[in-house]
């Protein structure tokens, strides 16, 4: 396929207000949009803004309480504590522009075998409530329209965040028709974790060599499936603040480049989201991210 014809989805252009010295580093979203273009791994006319998703698509995966206190703003503190981000009308819009622009990259990687947003990845997100940054299931919302639609029949999610995806499998995790991988931190939040279709935990300390060998075991016994989600969060670095292993930038690029050549070797689309990362310095999570995005065009540009 011609890389320059994939397209690919941003919430960048959505400030979202932060208090000062909040912890959640929101830059890291433009900054990952301004090395992927000065690198020239993509053109700016590749991105496009990400759509705001449809309400009617939210509540497929998430209750009407929920969506809409989140879009009125009338939640209480309480159910909004655990998101960690204060709720702001611009945070609502944010949140739709990420789920819109997944659920947009799931339908272009359908016709186009691969796209991706830059931002994303949002798996602690639940039916009825939103914690660890996340507010609406950007993995949900898709897989539900794209299984009602019948576009697919079976969606395989591969979830490579050190962070379980407990939200994707409370939602998710009984559906035949979804099959979802989580490897992730056996130490690292959630601390109680969700039962997935296949959990693989990892022990603190985890090293390249343990980590791609725990994944290619996992990759092997993985059932067919006519779509891939790849969560691709780079909290696996060694480096970072919130992760509890210690990969390096060459461990996850062999990490990527496996994802990616099992989703070539199925013929399999693969939709990605960027999921978590948060090094000091940012600049060392955007780096890997980039990195994903440079694996990708080797593996799918031609
Ligand atoms: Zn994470």
């Amino acid at each position: 396929m011609d890389w320059s014809n994939l397209k690919f989805f941003t919430t960048h252009q959505h400030e979202v207000p932060l208090p000062e010295g909040h912890r959640f580093p929101m830059d890291k979203y433009r900054l990952l949009y301004e090395k992927l273009i000065r690198d020239s791994v993509l053109t700016p006319d590749q991105i496009f803004p990400g759509p705001p998703a449809e309400i009617h698509d939210l509540l497929l995966a998430h209750d009407e309480r929920y969506v809409f206190g989140m879009r009125d703003g009338t939640l209480p503190a309480s159910e909004l504590r655990p998101i960690g981000l204060p709720w702001s009308p611009e945070l609502f819009q944010r949140s739709l522009s990420a789920v819109g622009g997944f659920v947009a990259a799931s339908e272009n990687a359908i016709s186009d075998g691969f796209s991706a947003v830059l931002a994303g990845g949002t798996h602690h997100a639940h039916e009825g409530r939103g914690e660890g940054y996340c507010i609406f299931n950007d993995f949900a919302v898709a897989a539900l329209k794209l299984l009602s639609a019948k576009r697919v029949k079976k969606i395989l999610i591969i979830d490579l965040d050190v962070h379980q995806g407990n939200g994707n499998s409370s939602i998710m995790g009984q559906r035949d028709d979804v099959f979802i991988l989580s490897l992730h931190g056996e130490r690292n939040y959630p601390f109680r974790k969700e039962k997935s279709h296949l959990d693989v935990p990892l022990p603190e300390g985890t090293s390249d060599e343990k980590y791609l060998s725990a994944l290619s075991d996992a990759l092997k016994i993985l059932p067919d499936a006519d779509m891939i989600f790849y969560q691709a969060g780079v909290d696996v670095l060694k480096e970072d603040k919130l992760g509890t292993f210690a990969m390096t930038f060459e461990g996850i690029k062999s990490r990527d480049r496996m994802v990616f050549e099992f989703a070539r070797k199925r013929n399999a689309p693969l939709a990605m989201a960027i999921g978590g990362g948060y090094a000091q310095p940012i600049e060392l999570t955007v780096e890997a991210y980039a990195n994903t995005f440079s694996e990708a065009k080797k593996n799918y540009g031609r």
